[in-house]
């Protein structure tokens, strides 16, 4: 019998439009950062989100960390973030000296849960980080009300998110500062990418500053008449998105609508065929907010070997991960906290393929292999009207 062909845990979708593009910045001859496809990706990030300011990062770990600085982090204050993610967050935290902590998430979103935030707050806390988790948007309206009640910031890393909606509003402007990434397994790619949105206006120029260095555009001043020397006013870094990158990036945000259709077309066939499958439980999407399903994460039952279920699937060609990380137990956080409830989920998740080229019968191929799975490798009883 014929093997069928791999259907792999990711897939970009770039394409020839992405290419004509990077052609054009090619004979451009301004193939570096914060040049014109710079600019006119910011114009649109800003546009699109209906922000005061976009910059344009070299991924969304270096957003974060603008992020941070821009609010004014000092060694030693606490940020809450949610455990539950690609830890990002907490090293961002990290990277100012500054102390993570961790807030435990809700077990049917993964996303932080706003009672442990708010349980969480002492005098030295300064700011939260919350997650889109995976593509879903976190409670921002409760987070908001406990940040304003105690004079905190508020940053979303919606790393994930980028096309999901939170009571009618864009993810990733759903707090006062927003990290995107546009890395080749996010919804929208430069292959890497980043950008920070947000809604002081000082924010953002804060963040461009430092994003290069600590001084303005050198594409800008080579425009410039005469020979004004720039200053280094600040310790910055080179944290700048290519025009190359832009340029794709410009392309690939005219998209989402249509990628992240056939992502819900995916996630809609899942769900509909796991729906019913005992030793697993599918993604839930509060009413109030749509997912931009970064990734299609079931939780298996207590009673199933997880390794053994993603060994099979493996075997058969078929991609899989574990979806997120519990950031609590993390070697170099060294936390004594307890977050059980993203433990558990770090435990028993399990991610599928899911990107905009996967084809019906290759999601039901994943839902055959996977449903088959977790009946070998479950320890529960699955004989009806047994005892317990
Ligand atoms: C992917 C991811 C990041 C990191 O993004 P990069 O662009 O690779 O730096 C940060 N936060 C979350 C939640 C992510 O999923």
């Amino acid at each position: 019998m014929e093997t069928p062909p791999p259907v792999p845990l990711v897939h970009a979708s770039l394409g020839e439009k992405e290419l004509a593009a990077v052609a054009e910045v090619f004979s451009s001859g301004w193939p570096a950062g914060q040049g014109p496809r710079g600019k006119a990706l910011e114009a649109q990030l800003a546009e699109r989100y209906e922000v005061a300011d976009a910059v344009a990062a070299s991924n969304c770990g270096a957003a974060l960390h603008l992020a941070l600085l821009a609010l004014g982090v000092e060694p030693g204050d606490e940020v809450i973030v949610a455990d539950y993610t690609f830890p990002a967050p907490a090293q961002a935290v990290r990277y100012v000296d500054a102390v993570p902590v961790f807030a435990d998430v809700r077990a049917d979103t993964g996303t932080v849960d706003p009672r442990s935030v708010a349980d969480l707050i002492t005098p030295r806390t300064v700011g939260v980080i919350a997650v889109d988790t995976l593509g879903v948007p976190a409670d921002y309206g409760q987070l908001q009300t406990i940040a304003d009640r105690h004079g905190l910031f508020l940053v979303e890393d919606a790393a994930c998110a980028v096309g999901a909606t939170y009571r009618g509003r864009q993810a990733g402007a759903l707090a006062e500062v927003g990290c995107l990434s546009f890395h080749g397994r996010k919804g929208a790619t430069s292959g890497e990418g980043g950008a920070l949105l947000a809604r002081d206006p000082r924010i953002g120029a804060d963040a461009r500053l430092r994003s290069s260095f600590g001084i303005g555009s050198i594409f800008d001043m080579g425009k410039v008449v005469g020979l004004p020397i720039p200053e280094f006013t600040e310790i910055g870094y080179n944290y700048k998105l290519s025009d190359i990158a832009a340029a794709i990036l410009q392309v690939q945000l005219g998209r989402v609508d249509e990628l992240l259709a056939r992502r819900n077309a995916v996630a809609a066939q899942y769900t509909e065929l796991l729906a019913d499958e005992e030793l697993l439980t599918v993604p839930f999407v509060p009413e109030d907010r749509t997912h931009a399903w970064q990734s299609y994460v079931v939780t298996l039952d207590a009673g199933v070997d997880r390794s053994a279920v993603a060994a099979e699937l493996r075997g058969q060609g078929i991609g899989c991960g574990q979806g997120a990380w519990a950031t609590h137990v993390q070697p170099v956080f060294r936390s004594r906290q307890k977050c059980p409830v993203s433990a558990d989920l770090f435990a028993r998740n399990l991610a599928v393929p899911m990107h905009a080229e996967l084809t019906p019968d290759q999601v039901e191929r994943v839902v055959n292999a996977l449903r088959g799975a977790v009946r070998t490798h479950s320890t529960a009883t699955r004989s009806t009207g047994g005892a317990a």
